[in-house]
């Protein structure tokens, strides 16, 4: 008998619909929310995972060490404002990248560490599974949210929300617990995709009321000496037309933390930056815009003016009174702060004392002086020290304005922090909240792969030595960044003595003579090693006109620099006192 030759499928014919996997799902979830960079390094259980976020359309950059691949998300999260992204295998791996993220935390960066996990039944009934660690509780005390899936399904939902406590409210690090069965778990690719959504209105931001806002406004214009302070906050918020508004319109002198230096040009007309001392002492009102009174500010407390009355704009209510009560705390969306103070600012008059920016002003000029004669005094002595170098680096950077700098060591970090004046925002960022090192090489592939730019990295010898094995990452994604290695061959300096009893290296002393110049040969960088000024600008302009991975090894003398940079005040006891 014939049968019918109808090629349609039959409507009870069996149906076997299209399968993907959790890490599949992880991929199409992440790109869903607009991440375009993930910086990890692969390994059980997430090596699959990162082929398939590749597959995505999003860049993955592998590094050498976890710790430099969460720099750099925390990175992108600061220049962003969008959440850079970690991702981590399990236990060692985990640990190593939560340094980072606990980092970001510290300083509000957005930033979401994903970790493959053990099975959690098994983590919980402590049965010896492959890597076993409770990373789910271990990252909660130094996140600002954590979330588990222990099922596919659970993956988008965490990954939006993840975005979402990121970015809202005070910014910070969010860890995502991804299980091995969540990640190797089978679905229908029609269900999953039914549970990606783009979550609506992330950074939900909230105005301050309107009473703040007024008393702000009172305060700031009846003030005789009044400043403004920038802080990382506020370079980070990106209202930068506005804040450029509230100074120029009322000619407010300002002066800014380090990573907000750029913000408005450290050479403008209203910088304060060099007479931070006599605004400590001499203003009557400090309006604080995203800064914090932490020990950077002396607390508050000890130089400061104490009849000073501060201006708060920060978005988290708890920031409040930290140290010294706030007159004015103004709590909310620094932009819609800043919306309304300037709107209440309209037709105000300000009660200043004419006399108080030109003297601002004289002091500037008479410092400005003094520090160009430091970075030239000891121009012709050989090995250099940390000022000759940084007086050849200074005019380089200050001519290439949207160069990215990246700044960390000790006497590096302080030096070239006051000698290096930034003219845009958004383009320096060091060692911030907590002064750690080893933050360094990952924040420069951070910089450069979050936006596109140039970056320059000027480090301590001992700074480098945390990260420096990712200079090869920079290499292998042909990266444009210079790395400058200030070579004093030591922490602090080379120039400490071991104790009597032992033939051993001082604690602080680390190899002077050493080439680092041809570990960047290694990779297949540009490199330079420089005993001069005029050598390092030679290889300074020229490394920035390649655009592509370049290391100069720079040979300072092993006594330059001092013990604990500008912050050996914070050791117990000043070092010589413990050698009797
Ligand atoms: P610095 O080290 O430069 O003084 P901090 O990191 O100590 O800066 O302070 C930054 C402050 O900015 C934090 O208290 C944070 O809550 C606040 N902040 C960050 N983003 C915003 C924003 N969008 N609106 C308002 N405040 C913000
Ligand atoms: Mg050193």
């Amino acid at each position: 008998m014939a049968t019918t030759n109808n090629t349609t499928p039959a409507a009870n014919a069996p149906h076997f619909p299209e399968q993907v996997t959790g890490m599949y799902i992880l991929a199409r979830a992440l790109e869903n929310v607009g991440i375009k960079n993930v910086y990890g390094l692969v390994g059980i259980p997430i090596t699959e995972a990162a082929y398939l976020i590749q597959g995505q359309g999003i860049r993955f950059v592998g590094f050498r060490h976890e710790q430099q691949a969460g720099m750099a998300a925390a990175t992108e999260g600061f220049l962003t404002r969008k959440p850079g992204v970690l991702m981590t295998v399990s236990s060692l791996g985990f640990m190593n990248g939560l340094t980072a993220t606990a980092n970001a935390t510290v300083n509000c960066y957005p930033m979401i560490q994903i970790s493959g996990a053990s099975d959690p039944t098994m983590v919980d009934m402590n049965m010896g599974t492959y890597e076993q660690l409770d990373q789910f509780n271990t990252a909660k005390p130094v996140v600002k949210a954590a979330f588990r899936c222990s099922k596919a399904e659970d993956i988008p939902s965490a990954v939006a929300r993840a975005y979402r406590a990121a970015v809202s409210g005070r910014p910070g690090g969010v860890y995502i617990d991804m299980t091995t069965p969540a990640l190797g778990q089978i679905m229908n690719r029609e269900d999953a995709e039914k549970l990606l959504y783009k979550p609506v209105d992330v950074y939900s931001p909230v105005a301050p009321n309107q009473e703040a806002v007024d008393r702000a406004v009172e305060i700031l214009t009846s003030a005789k000496h009044p400043a403004i302070l920038l802080g990382k906050g506020a370079a980070y918020a990106q209202v930068d037309d506005k804040i450029k508004t509230l100074i120029e319109k009322y000619n407010i002198p300002y002066f800014p933390m380090s990573m907000a230096k750029g913000l408005m040009p450290d050479d403008g007309p209203l910088s304060a930056l060099s007479c931070r001392s006599t605004i400590m002492e001499k203003a009557d009102v400090v309006m604080m815009i995203g800064a914090r009174l932490n020990w950077l500010l002396s607390f508050g407390k000890g130089k400061w003016n104490p009849a000073m009355k501060f201006i708060q704009l920060d978005v988290e209510p708890q920031e409040m009174d930290v140290n010294v009560p706030i007159a004015a705390p103004v709590v909310g969306d620094m932009g819609l702060a800043l919306d309304a103070i300037l709107a209440k600012m309209e037709g105000a008059k300000m009660s200043a004392d004419p006399a108080w920016v030109p003297a601002l002003q004289a002091e500037t000029k008479e410092k400005a002086v003094k520090f160009q004669a430091r970075l030239t005094a000891n121009k012709s002595a050989m090995p250099m020290d940390h000022w000759t170098a940084i007086g050849a680096i200074k005019p380089i950077l200050e001519a290439n304005p949207d160069i990215i700098l990246v700044n960390e060591g000790a006497n590096t970090l302080d030096d070239v922090r006051d000698a290096v004046n930034m003219s845009l925002p958004r383009h320096r960022v060091d060692c911030a909240t907590w002064a750690i090192m080893g933050m360094g090489i990952g924040s420069a592939i951070g910089a450069a792969v979050g936006t596109g730019k140039q970056v320059v990295a000027v480090e301590g010898d001992s700074a480098f030595g945390f990260s420096g094995m990712d200079f090869s990452t920079i290499c292998r994604f042909k990266l444009p960044v210079t790395v400058i290695i200030l070579n004093n061959g030591g922490i602090y300096n080379g120039a400490g003595e071991p104790m009597d009893k032992t033939t051993d290296p001082a604690p602080t002393t680390l190899d002077i003579n050493a080439r680092y110049d041809k570990l960047g040969e290694a990779f297949g960088a540009q490199t330079y090693y420089v005993q001069t000024p005029e050598e390092l600008t030679k290889a300074l302009t020229e490394s920035i006109a390649s655009k592509k991975p370049c290391l100069i090894d720079v040979q300072l003398a092993a006594d330059s620099g001092a013990e604990s940079g500008h912050i050996g005040y914070l050791n117990p006891a000043p070092l010589q006192e413990i050698k009797v």
